[in-house]
């Protein structure tokens, strides 16, 4: 069967941007893609007579006028994102017409404390909303937490300055390393840093349900035992039926 073309909207790679051998960022131009920043769109490419795409969360922030952005990390046993890591600018590259996911701040209850908790490529989401304007009146403090194997892995730092410049008193970064000590960085992993209560001294703030709303993104691992830690704590998930703590998003 030829690919049907007609569902996807061809879009144009119009930069990108290298972070080390395995992590790289495209600017894709495909302006007819509207989405909420925390959602994913699918970026697709032919593949043997067959179109296939997969989910990628927005970097980009509607309220900025630029083109799409996605920050991808080149898994080399999976058929699309080795190829993805080959495009230049000028390539087509195709989207789904319509974008999707809950990872939103509109799905998050009121609360004192924003903890967005990411690992790896999953930062995506939380730099798209970060830049709006939407968090600041709602949450008196944002925490926001990256946490990667190797410190050359913490990207996008240059855009994380630029929020915490914004917001100097409400915003923290704070960078997880978990296979090198490094400067400014917590040595570890994030569930294990809220146990002992590394996170919480770092940050000068209290993780606890009274206070908190969690957002958990990428890592199935990190997300799995991060929501055992805090539901032992007396948080909950957060339901569309049944307001909670924990909002999350798994990559794989
Ligand atoms: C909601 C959602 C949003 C996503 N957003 C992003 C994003 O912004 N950036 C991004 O790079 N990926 C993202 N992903 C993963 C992405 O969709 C692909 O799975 C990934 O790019 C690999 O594609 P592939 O076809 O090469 O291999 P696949 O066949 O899709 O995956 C092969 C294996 O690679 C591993 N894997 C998949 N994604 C990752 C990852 N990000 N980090 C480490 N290991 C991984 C898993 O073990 C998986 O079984 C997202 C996934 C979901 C469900």
């Amino acid at each position: 069967m030829p690919i049907d073309y007609s569902k996807w909207v061809k879009g144009c790679v119009v930069g990108r941007r290298d972070w080390t051998d395995d992590l790289f960022s495209l600017q894709v131009e495909a302006p007819a893609v509207k989405f909420t920043p925390g959602q994913f769109g699918r970026l697709a490419l032919p593949i043997d007579d067959q179109m296939v795409g997969r989910p990628y969360s927005f970097v980009n922030s509607p309220v900025e006028n630029t083109p799409h952005e996605f920050y991808i990390v080149r898994v080399d046993v999976g058929p699309l994102s080795p190829r993805l890591a080959k495009l230049e600018t000028d390539d087509a590259i195709y989207m789904a017409p319509r974008p999707n996911g809950f990872f939103c701040l509109t799905e998050v209850p009121p609360g004192e404390t924003l903890w967005c908790l990411s690992t790896g490529t999953a930062l995506g989401p939380f730099m798209s909303f970060l830049r709006t304007a939407d968090p600041w009146p709602r949450f008196r403090n944002i925490v926001f937490v990256h946490a990667c194997r190797f410190a050359r892995e913490l990207s996008y730092r240059d855009m994380i300055q630029r929020i915490k410049a914004a917001h100097p008193d409400q915003f923290q970064y704070l960078p997880f390393v978990s296979r090198e000590d490094t400067d400014g960085a917590i040595r570890g992993r994030i569930p294990d840093a809220i146990r002992d209560g590394r996170l919480e001294a770092r940050a000068g703030l209290k993780l606890d349900a009274a206070t908190a709303q969690c957002m958990l993104c990428g890592n199935p691992d990190m997300v799995a035992d991060t929501t055992t830690i805090l539901e032992e704590r007396g948080l909950k998930k957060n339901k569309r039926k049944e307001p909670g703590h924990i909002t999350v998003e798994t990559y794989w």
